[in-house]
């Protein structure tokens, strides 16, 4: 394996978090002490923000509605009614579990969902009105009896094209609200906002740290920041002129947002360098992918399926879109990612906009432990019991009271003995 190209040092981005993790927790500190008046300077600090209530009213989220063209409220349809039926069918793969496993012993578990959930949508430099589906949908579909969902103001107002995604996806309370404020308010709860049970949604270094530090107050849905891209490519599979598109597409997703083009083509690899270049020159967010694509880009060449595969594992990337001779082997080995986009066909904006898998996916090598956001993370997988037999209780409660003593835990033995005693008849055999 060798680089054409290489991204900042480990040691520059370790020094880049430790900067973000403390602004984030004077800000959470400043919140958790004054509430709404804390989240009101923040909002004006960085947004230049300021209202009274964040919360937007009927009138407003229908002005919003109003601004957009019917061709645009039926694009934002289509999107979301495959968003809704992908989890949907999630949904009903997960099915609740009652089974007897011994005579007498009965044992389930039951999905419920969470009462409240604090869905962000990202719009500091886009608008990015997807992740209103993405959350806002699968929350409901789940079950989940209160949503609020939060957006930053986008060129000083309300994005109209975010405040519709988000009413039609069925949020029960829209805030034009950004950053570690909106994160912060939800999660801990103010005088105006009533807490929520888990927060979720993407967002960038700020959003996602604040989320982070926020778990264990608040559930999280995963560690979702700043957008990573891997295209792992060869000369049968795809050209420069797709590895490039590809990679640039989610470079312009921001300055801090790695893309990574893996293959086994040295040929393809320049063709590809050559192409990014000229793309630059002509794409209108070039700024932004410029900025990501010097900082974080980078080329590695490989020897083998097998080694790219090894790479990518560790690599551990938000998104892995599949170019290959043979994608279906990466499906079948790969173990690290967040989602697959398998073949030229398709590619990661036709699922970060519409084509109904979910868009909030682990970054920063969390795809190690996590997959993305999906309606069994609104959900709690509860487990009951009970003995349908006095036999069953005894026999049971010899085995756990002997267990119990092994530990020293002489109440919980008692628990065990008055119930074997009770239901038969017997004192514990050790
Ligand atoms: P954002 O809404 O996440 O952040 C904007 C907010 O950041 C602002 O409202 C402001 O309050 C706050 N902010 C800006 N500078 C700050 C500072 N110096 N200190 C404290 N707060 C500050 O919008 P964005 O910035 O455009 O970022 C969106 C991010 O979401 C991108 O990085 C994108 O890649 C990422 N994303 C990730 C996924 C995923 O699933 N992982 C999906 C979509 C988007």
């Amino acid at each position: 394996m060798r680089h054409l190209k290489r991204g900042l040092a480990q040691d520059a981005r370790v020094e880049q978090n430790r900067t973000v993790r403390d602004t984030v927790e004077g800000i959470l500190a400043d919140i958790e002490a004054c509430g709404d008046a804390a989240v009101r300077e923040l909002s004006v600090k960085f947004d230049r923000w300021d209202r009274d209530s964040y919360r937007l009213t009927d009138a407003e989220i229908q002005g919003c509605i109003d601004q957009l063209n019917p061709q645009d409220l039926r694009d934002i349809e289509f999107a979301q009614t495959q968003v809704r039926n992908f989890a949907q069918i999630q949904r009903a793969s997960m099915t609740d579990v009652e089974v007897e496993t011994l005579p007498g012993v009965v044992l389930g578990h039951k999905n419920i969902p969470l009462n409240a959930a604090g869905c962000y949508v990202p719009g500091g430099k886009y608008p990015l009105l997807a992740s209103a589906h993405m959350s806002v949908i699968t929350a409901k579909v789940a079950g989940v009896k209160r949503v609020a969902t939060c957006a930053p103001p986008f060129n000083g107002a309300p994005a109209p094209a975010i405040v519709a995604a988000q009413a039609m996806a069925g949020a029960d309370e829209i805030y034009c609200l950004g950053g570690i404020q909106a994160v912060a308010a939800m999660g801990l709860g103010t005088q105006s906002i009533a807490p929520v049970d888990i927060l979720v949604g993407p967002g960038n270094a700020f959003v996602a740290e604040a989320k982070r530090q926020l778990f264990g107050r608040v559930g999280i849905d995963l560690f979702a920041g700043p957008t990573e891209t891997l295209v792992i490519a060869d000369e049968i599979g795809a050209d420069g002129e797709l590895c490039a598109t590809d990679l640039l597409g989610q470079a312009e997703h921001g300055p801090d947002s790695p893309a990574i083009l893996l293959t086994t083509s040295e040929k393809l690899a320049r063709e590809t360098m050559a192409e990014i270049d000229r793309l630059l020159t002509i794409l209108p967010t070039a700024d932004h992918a410029r900025k990501a694509w010097e900082t974080y880009g980078e080329v590695i060449v490989a020897d083998s399926d097998e080694e790219m595969l090894r790479i990518a594992d560790d690599i551990a990337s938000e998104h892995v879109q599949v170019m290959t001779r043979d994608p279906d082997y990466f499906l079948a080995n790969m173990t690290n990612y967040g989602a697959l986009f398998l073949g030229p066909r398709t590619n990661v904006a036709y699922g970060d906009k519409v084509i109904g898998t979910n868009h909030t996916l682990p970054t920063k090598k969390a795809a190690r432990y996590t997959g993305g956001l999906w309606v069994g993370k609104f959900l709690k997988t509860c487990t009951y019991q009970r003995v349908t037999s006095d036999a069953a209780s005894a026999m049971i409660g010899e085995y756990c009271s002997r267990l119990c003593a092994l530990e020293g835990f002489a109440g919980h033995g008692e628990q065990a003995n008055v119930r074997v005693r009770r239901y038969g008849g017997r004192n514990v055999p050790y």
